[in-house]
């Protein structure tokens, strides 16, 4: 049924390495199993199949499971929720040559997102805290000197095979979260973590609109042409409100992160990333925020209108990733805003993954859309 179980695990080059643990799933993960029957029914349907498939690894929400050499690490999850940290590793193996930005695009990088895999990890931590259950987690364990798994592979990985299967690991890790998203709930939301260090302490939030497309009106932005644009392409087709109040309105992650004490762009009282009084938009300004990069776009619902929207989030450095009380703080406002978040436009209670009154959650657009089912390798998997 899925690309990832009926293809061997082993990798493409000869390296030889394959994912290392295989284990059985429970078949109820939500908090006192009180997920619909159907659900369940299709969660048994989807572990059989998944389990008669030779060698397949089923996973157990809060486990980690490793790639080769430990490079690339997933926690599994039972959420409709997904996290992944590109930047954030510190592994430096000498198998490996450092990254050369010489040729690339112009924005090759190579600096870390420090504290990030920390953060994430808290964050795991946190959720589990909050609902009894976890997110997906998909951490990149090298340092960014050697792999940037936010870049197309012939970039991120510059030529080695070691760095090239450690690309696919995280790629593939992605997609098995996502697909495992879709069974559960059918919809859910992927996002990849940064750290950022401009000027202006804040959270950037990337929606795969630039700052400048930000400083239209809320007319403007409401107007049919934006919404395909972003990576919450498919939330903004399914929710009752407009386009700019889901970017930021009321109840959007900026504004629910803003009341959790976080300044979080754009939001109701920031409707932009301009800095001022009367946010008059300066075009320099633009180098101050980040979008939503590779990933945002790659695993988004923006590439085929899928079920799973797609957010980058860009954190500052002092106050959210500096320390492990910070990292703790700020997790837990991000475990109380994601659920208020899901509860206002996915109408999914994250607390237990049933659906609420008006919501759209379950696994039938699964069955129905032949779309969902993912190609082989990425990029090209990266249908979800
Ligand atoms: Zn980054």
């Amino acid at each position: 049924m899925f690309a990832f179980v009926s293809q061997p695990e082993a990798p493409p080059d000869t390296v030889g390495a394959r994912f290392s643990i295989v284990r059985l799933v429970k078949s109820c993960t939500w908090r006192g199993c009180r997920w619909p029957i159907g659900l369940t029914f299709a969660g048994l349907v989807w572990m059989a199949a998944i389990s008669s498939g030779q060698g397949q690894t089923v996973y157990q929400p809060g486990q980690s499971y490793f790639g080769r050499s430990n490079y690339i690490e997933y926690i599994a999850g039972d959420m409709p929720v997904i996290f992944s940290v590109p930047h954030g590793g510190s592994l430096t193996p000498s198998e490996i040559p450092n990254r050369n930005c010489a040729g690339n695009s112009a924005d090759c990088a190579t600096i870390s997102d420090g504290e990030t895999e920390e953060l994430a990890r808290a964050i795991q931590q946190a959720f589990h805290s909050h609902y009894g259950h976890f997110p997906h987690v998909i951490i990149c364990r090298l340092k960014r000197t050697k792999i940037d798994c936010n870049r197309d592979i012939r970039e991120g990985s510059a030529g080695s095979v070691y760095a090239q299967q450690a690309w696919e690991e995280f790629h593939r890790y992605i997609n098995i979260a996502s697909n495992a998203v879709v069974v559960s709930t059918g919809r859910g939301l992927y996002i990849d973590l940064h750290g950022q260090s401009h000027p202006v302490r804040r959270v950037e939030l990337g929606y795969l609109l630039t700052a400048d497309q930000l400083t239209n009106s809320d007319a403007t932005l409401n107007q049919p042409a934006f919404a395909p644009l972003s990576s919450f392409r498919s939330l903004a087709a399914q929710v009752p409100i407009p386009f700019a109040e889901l970017l930021r309105g009321s109840n959007s992650f900026g504004a629910l992160l803003l009341a959790q004490g976080y300044p979080a762009v754009p939001n109701s009282v920031m409707p932009n990333t301009c800095i001022g009084a009367n946010s008059t938009f300066n075009p320099t300004d633009q180098d101050l925020y980040f979008g939503g990069g590779y990933n945002t776009r790659l695993c988004s619902s923006v590439s085929q209108g899928g079920p799973i929207d797609g957010l980058q989030v860009e954190v500052n450095y002092a106050g959210v990733r500096d320390t492990a009380t910070n990292r703790t703080r700020f997790a837990a406002a991000l475990a109380q805003a994601m659920e208020v978040f899901f509860a206002s436009h996915y109408r999914i209670d994250l607390r237990t993954g049933a659906a609420l009154a008006g919501g759209t959650a379950g696994p039938a657009r699964f069955h129905s859309d032949p779309g969902l089912l993912p190609p082989q390798r990425p990029p090209a998997e990266k249908s979800l």
